[in-house]
């Protein structure tokens, strides 16, 4: 086997009986991205040097025994998380030469558990997207078939893994967009609770929705990692004071007692591709098989979630990308010597069509005489849709559904389309409404060869049982054992 196949927990148990050493695992990486990076485009910095240091200080804390849960493990970042000393551009051109001072939080707990990172991967700029397509700097292809869309935003993060270009990543969720990506690339993705994982070092997006989070390669790997960055943070006041379970002990436990529900709006759908609704069907068999029961249940106000999302998440987008004004820091059109002038046009030049458009109907929405109309009225149909949930979570501790309602589609097949694009996000979207934790695992592929995804809803600070489904789930369907051939 080669060393960049192995998973999070492989790599952990063959560094800890000293059969491998971070050094050799940590090259076979990048020789891994050397190799085969130019035909996926997962990375727009690769940390090679630092990666090596960190590699032989994590050998020499192994053989003194100081070990923690990623002690010489090779992780990368999308590149919204704030990385002190390597460039963060949120793939925006506007922030193409952006180094940050500050470490955010979850990189200060991946390095205090001996992480070694080895660079930060693509997205869609400033994670605005369903396809990675939106990255002003490159473009990210699905390691199963080259001419398609890796799923978005956090497409790099699940390319790299997908790829083993990594053992695993964090990636970041506002409406779906590490659940997409894990599910389209095959690998294992999870959005935590809202207010689990600080969101300080964060680039914000939409900050009432926005949550990191781990992409692997199996749903153990997740629960390693997802530890790993999870809790309370002083510095990000929305963060919770909930005590971190021992995800990775709850795994083993079987789903005797778990409800699952199937939400029947969720199958609905007129764009739901028939391959996908028959995996996601013959899953739900199979978790049933294994003692979980399932019920129906409803969440009525689903079809509303995309309208409700694309008010708030632009709105809050608006006033949160003000800050690049070419006056603080990232790009500055020095031509202009007039402030306004020079406002405008460095944010022209900066930003790409999406992130523009969406600056656009957020700053409409808010404006007078439209904020009762659009923003209230969204906000008040979130409410709707987060007691949809309280409703359904009294009958049933997991819901089941589709990530997405279709495998990848092809590179610029959804690009002169928004709508259509928007559109990918109507079963993902909820969960961040709501503030929920959402999982994807690997749940088939369709008659192309194209990985499909199986979603996992819970009650708040309830990760657990997400891990703990698909866990069992996994151990018997193996999709995850399946990797592309590159
Ligand atoms: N696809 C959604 C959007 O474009 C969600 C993106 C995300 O989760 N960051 O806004």
């Amino acid at each position: 086997m080669n060393l960049y196949e192995l998973t999070i927990k492989e790599a952990r148990s063959l560094l800890d009986k000293k059969e491998i050493s971070s050094k050799e695992l940590t090259r076979s990486i990048l020789d891994r991205i050397a190799d085969v990076d130019k035909k996926i485009g997962a990375y727009l910095t690769v940390t090679e040097e630092s990666a090596m240091a960190q590699a032989e200080l994590a050998d020499k804390e192994i053989s003194n025994g100081n070990i923690s849960s990623l002690t010489g493990i090779p992780i990368s970042i999308k590149d919204l998380i704030c990385t002190k000393g390597f460039r963060t551009t949120c793939a925006s051109k506007i922030l193409e030469d952006f180094v940050p001072v500050y470490d955010a939080t979850v990189m200060k707990k991946l390095y205090k558990a001996g992480a070694i990172i080895v660079g930060k991967v693509n997205m869609d700029e400033f994670a605005m997207g369903s396809s990675t397509e939106n990255s002003g700097l490159q473009i990210t292809r699905n390691p199963w078939a080259l001419d398609r869309i890796p799923g978005g935003s956090s497409g790099g993060s699940a390319a790299s893994v997908s790829a083993d270009l990594c053992a695993g990543s964090l990636g970041s969720d506002t409406g779906g967009s590490i659940r997409q990506p894990a599910s389209h690339c095959g690998v294992v993705g999870m959005k935590p609770t809202y207010g689990r994982v600080s969101r300080f070092g964060l680039v914000a997006f939409a900050s009432s929705l926005d949550q990191i989070g781990p992409i692997t390669k199996n749903v153990t790997d997740c629960a390693i990692l997802l530890k790993t960055i999870s809790g309370y943070d002083r510095n990000d006041s929305t963060s919770v004071p909930e005590d971190v379970p021992d995800y990775e002990a709850a795994l083993e436990q079987g789903l005797d007692n778990v409800t699952i529900g199937i939400p029947k709006e969720y199958f609905e759908p007129e764009g739901l591709d028939p391959e996908v609704s028959e995996a996601v069907q013959s899953a739900i068999n199979v978790i049933e098989s294994l003692g979980a029961k399932c019920i129906d249940v409803s969440l009525p106000h689903t079809e509303f979630a995309v309208a409700v999302y694309y008010v708030i998440a632009p709105c809050e987008a608006s006033s949160n990308l003000a800050r690049y004004d070419g006056v603080k820091y990232g790009f500055r059109d020095k031509e202009k010597d007039d402030l306004i002038e020079m406002y405008r046009s460095s944010r022209a030049a900066g930003f790409g069509p999406e992130v523009q458009r969406r600056i656009i109907i957020g700053t409409y929405a808010l404006s007078a005489g439209y904020y009762d109309a659009y923003y209230r009225k969204a906000s008040q149909v979130r409410t709707l849709i987060v007691d949809d949930f309280k409703k359904a979570f009294e009958s049933c501790d997991v819901i089941l559904s589709p990530v997405t309602p279709t495998p990848a589609f092809k590179i610029g097949e959804n690009i002169e389309d928004p709508l259509a694009m928007y559109l990918a996000d109507v079963f993902t979207l909820s969960a961040n409404l709501a503030g929920i934790p959402g999982m994807s695992v690997p749940c088939g592929f369709s008659s192309k060869g194209l990985p499909i995804g199986l979603q996992l809803l819970g009650k708040h600070f309830n990760e657990s049982i997400l891990l703990r489904t698909s866990y069992n789930y996994e151990q018997v369907a193996g999709f995850h054992k399946k990797r592309p051939n590159l």
